[in-house]
């Protein structure tokens, strides 16, 4: 099959991408590099059936040579992270939701399909135990610093499924719960690598608030492995899923877990949720329920999530030894 994948370059797509040019299929990934880099991208770089274009995706040229029939449109590309998000709150609506738009309209002109990749955030700050994807959303108003973010996604999850109905578009939208691994950026404010690199450096681990708020990290190569298996299942389209791990934890049992693993002296903090966290609330209780996903095509998460937090570790400790790495990636 053939895919192309925005967001290529990305802590998601870079896995995906890896995946299925490992296992014959064509790929062709699309970044402009804005938090992705192409390093992330070295080991499938020189295969003959990879393709990378460094661009944005709102140029273009070059779509008509790269589309055709029953193409697989993996669209990844976003702007993410809760840092980056309060901080370009226009800009994060505007082409979060303008860019999936587009490519829905390339998508039905060229008989493609059509996966798009959302958020867990929809879900607000929900009092459920378990968020089912058919359950109604919690929206904080615009004074909150995720809104922006939330909103370009849930209008996208709109276009994506209405173009399922009116145009017969194959079309499946996933949620995404708190994905972690190797290559994910602490830089706008993801938990997992923050925790890493503060335990490898001795240096205090930050909780915000008490600690007590909960998360189910879901391991990287999880997720592509549900990405991939919900394109391959007629049953899937048309369809929201979620998809996310399966223990629910608390971020001050995860910091406790991060210190263990990395043999670290760093003290455990407590601070208040900053800005961009606060303005609203930051979610105190999120977890997936897994029903849907699991009955339509079969995955469910294997990985523990401690696993994940090896794998962070030893990625992180590799890329202080590599120098050139870290500068291009960590910074
Ligand atoms: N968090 C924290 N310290 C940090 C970064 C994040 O305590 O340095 C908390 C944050 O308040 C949230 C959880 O970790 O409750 C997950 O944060 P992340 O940004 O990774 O994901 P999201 O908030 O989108 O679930």
């Amino acid at each position: 099959m053939k895919f192309v994948i925005t967001g290529g370059a990305g802590f998601i797509g870079s896995h995906l991408s890896e995946k299925l040019v490992f296992r014959g299929h064509q790929v062709i990934a699309i970044d402009n590099e804005s938090t992705g880099c192409a390093q992330n991208l070295s080991a499938i770089m020189p295969h003959p059936a990879f393709t990378y274009i460094h661009d944005d995706i709102s140029a273009v040229n070059y779509w008509e040579q790269i589309l055709s029939e029953n193409t697989v449109i993996v669209h990844l590309a976003a702007t993410v992270g809760v840092n980056r998000v309060a901080e370009n709150p226009l800009e994060t609506l505007y082409n979060n939701y303008t860019s999936t738009v587009s490519l829905l309209n390339l998508a039905a002109r060229y008989a493609c399909k059509f996966f798009f990749a959302s958020t867990s955030e929809v879900y607000g700050d929900s009092d459920r135990a378990f968020s089912t994807e058919s359950d109604s959303l919690v929206i904080n108003g615009t004074h909150c610093g995720r809104t922006s973010y939330v909103l370009g996604k849930l209008l996208s999850e709109h276009y994506c499924l209405n173009y399922h109905q009116t145009h017969s578009l194959p079309v499946i939208v996933g949620r995404f719960f708190n994905v972690v691994g190797p290559r994910q950026l602490d830089r706008y404010g993801m938990v997992a690598p923050t925790f890493v690199k503060q335990a490898l450096k001795n240096e205090p681990i930050t909780i915000y608030g008490d600690g007590t708020q909960t998360r189910n990290f879901c391991d990287v190569n999880d997720i592509t492995e549900a990405i991939i298996k919900s394109i391959d299942t007629k049953a899937a389209y048309g369809k929201i899923l979620n998809f996310g791990g399966k223990d629910n934890i608390t971020i001050h049992s995860f910091a406790q877990y991060v210190k263990l693993a990395t043999h670290s002296a760093s003290p455990i903090v407590f601070l208040p949720f900053p800005k961009e966290r606060s303005n609203g609330r930051d979610i105190y209780h999120r977890s997936p329920s897994l029903a849907r996903i699991e009955n339509i095509t079969g995955w469910k998460p294997i990985t523990p999530w401690q696993d994940s937090v090896k794998a962070i570790i030893s990625s992180l400790k590799h890329a202080q030894i590599d120098t050139s790495f870290e500068q291009r990636v960590i910074v």
